[in-house]
């Protein structure tokens, strides 16, 4: 396929991988056709250019891919020790190193994050592969002098939980798919990836690059396709032992009903509208930048994004002046362009969507203080909306109260303390949140008043897979990092051995 004069720049590799046209499935350690050959076109948000096409798996290829990790899981994968696995994970680790920039190029254009940000994303992955290596060898059982009469030892063992669904959301997946296949290549299990539809070659592309290593064929198995075909035929499929899903909640609640089929465990990572309480003893200096960029990093395409900003009456009117000030500086445009620090919204759904939202706020009275005019600009005419601040929003507004994500805050004042946190609770969701105050003990008492998986305390979307992250309420289950994530992907087996 040729790509139009704008892909001049990307780099060799790049182009060779484009250039493919079509990007076939992955099942069993090569390239496959899907059966009914059905295809989805791959756009580039900042330009609406089509770069190609991946396949449209269904529920045959599903089954395909799903036997393929079964006969890896019961075969010689079975047989690698964890030092081997964590040989593996460390050369991974060396790949990604030299391939990120390659691999950063195709993400930027596939789903339009800015190009410096997926960059400065490297340290991060590397962390999170580091991280698991690490885990390969700590999968530690427990052996005990039972209580039992006569000699009798017993032992927990940790087994590998067998095969698991991973599907995956389109908003940041070249680094998102680590926190599944770092999780199995430490554990031994095996998988097959349902990738977003509106972005899916990060992953075909490691998983390609992975095999490379000396993967053995099955363990890891890619069908792209529709969430509602393909992602609902492995939520479904009896022989799935596991579900690792990263998505929206809707979505998250037809997974639950979909995997009773044979009771598999699950792991949902679901949306948010995250406080972020701002005091009026804030270094604002920090704060302003901090907040913005808390929301609209990545244009606002983060689950646990600070949608919903709290800020302490007194100093209202000055943040949101600054923070009006902070947002001129930001340059929107088009992702690969090493200059953007705001890329288009990845797809043209997700545009819809937002853009509607926007509107909402309006009918709804919030005062729409900065952005709102969302354009399309670029040769075929890219997704872009400026980052957007409404302000009086009271946290009934349906600005307030649903995931929207894209580039859209909504300005909420407080007077007190106590009145912050029971804003801040008065959510269906619970992922992230934030506190900005010189006072440590104000700090404190917010983060233990707030019903969420994550609290930062004068920054915003640190994440450290040591510690990790997760979420309560409908924000879903199952942490992400430390060594609760390993957890999930093993099973206790008791053994008791007498004489
Ligand atoms: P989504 O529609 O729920 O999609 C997520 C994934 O699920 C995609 O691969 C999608 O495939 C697939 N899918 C859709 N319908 C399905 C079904 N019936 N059965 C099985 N799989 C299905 O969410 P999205 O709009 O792509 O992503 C944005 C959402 O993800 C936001 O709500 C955000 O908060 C959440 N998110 C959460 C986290 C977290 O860690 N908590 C991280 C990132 C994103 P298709 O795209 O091909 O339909
Ligand atoms: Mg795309």
């Amino acid at each position: 396929m040729s790509l139009s004069d704008a892909y001049q720049d990307v780099s060799q590799p790049v182009k060779d991988f484009l250039s493919r046209g079509h990007h076939q499935l992955w099942i069993d350690g090569q390239r496959t056709a899907s059966i009914k050959e059905a295809t989805i076109d791959v756009c580039d948000p900042s330009s609406g250019e089509t770069i190609g096409s991946i396949a449209a798996g269904d529920a045959e290829d599903v089954d395909r891919a799903v036997r393929a990790a079964r006969a890896a899981f019961e075969g010689p994968w079975s047989k690698w020790s964890p030092y081997e696995r964590q040989r593996l994970l460390f050369r991974a680790a060396e790949l990604v190193d030299l391939r990120y920039d390659d691999l950063a190029q195709i993400e930027s254009i596939d789903m339009g994050a800015p190009i410096s940000r997926v960059r400065a994303s490297k340290a991060g992955a590397l962390r999170m592969i580091q991280f698991f290596a690490a885990m390969a060898l700590n999968i530690r059982g427990e052996a005990l002098q039972s209580g039992l009469p006569g000699d009798v030892t017993a032992m927990i063992l940790k087994a590998p939980v067998g095969v698991v669904g991973g599907i995956i959301p389109w908003n940041g997946p070249l680094n998102g798919q680590w926190w599944i296949l770092g999780a199995l290549l430490a554990t031994g299990c095996t998988a097959v990836l349902k990738p977003a539809e509106d972005a899916s070659l990060s992953v075909l592309w490691m998983i390609e690059l992975l095999h490379g290593l000396g993967l053995p064929p099955g363990v890891l198995n890619v069908v792209t396709g529709r969430g509602s075909e393909a992602g609902e035929a492995l939520a479904r499929h009896p022989d799935v032992d596991r579900i690792a899903f990263t998505g929206s909640t809707a979505t998250g609640r037809r997974i639950i009903h979909a995997s009773a089929v044979n009771m598999k465990r699950l792991q949902l990572e679901l949306g948010g509208k995250s406080p972020d309480i701002v005091f009026a003893d804030a270094d604002l200096d920090k704060a302003v930048p901090g907040a913005a960029m808390g929301v609209f990093a990545n244009s606002g395409q983060i689950c646990y994004a600070g949608t919903r900003l709290l800020v302490q009456r007194g100093i209202v009117e000055e943040f949101t002046a600054r923070l009006g000030g902070f947002l001129d500086t930001l340059r929107l445009g088009r992702s690969l362009n090493p200059e953007t620090q705001l890329g288009p919204i990845a797809s043209e759904r997700q545009f819809e969507r937002v853009v509607s939202y926007i509107e909402i706020g309006k009918k709804e009275g919030a005062h729409l203080a900065y952005g709102g005019a969302p354009g399309r600009n670029g040769p075929g005419g890219g997704l872009f909306v400026p980052p957007t601040v409404f302000t009086n929003v009271h946290n009934d507004m349906t600005i307030a109260r649903e995931e929207i994500f894209g580039p859209v805050v909504a300005v909420i004042p407080f007077d007190t303390m106590d009145e912050a946190i029971a804003i801040g609770n008065q959510t269906e969701y619970g992922l992230g949140g934030a506190v900005w105050s010189r006072d440590i003990s104000t700090a404190l008492s917010v983060v233990k008043r707030i019903h969420t998986g994550v609290m930062w305390v004068n920054c915003y979307g640190l994440i450290d897979p040591l510690v990790g992250f997760g979420g309560t309420k409908m924000s879903g289950y199952g942490a992400k990092g430390s060594e609760a994530h390993l957890d999930t992907y093993l099973y206790s087996k008791c053994v008791y051995i007498q004489g």
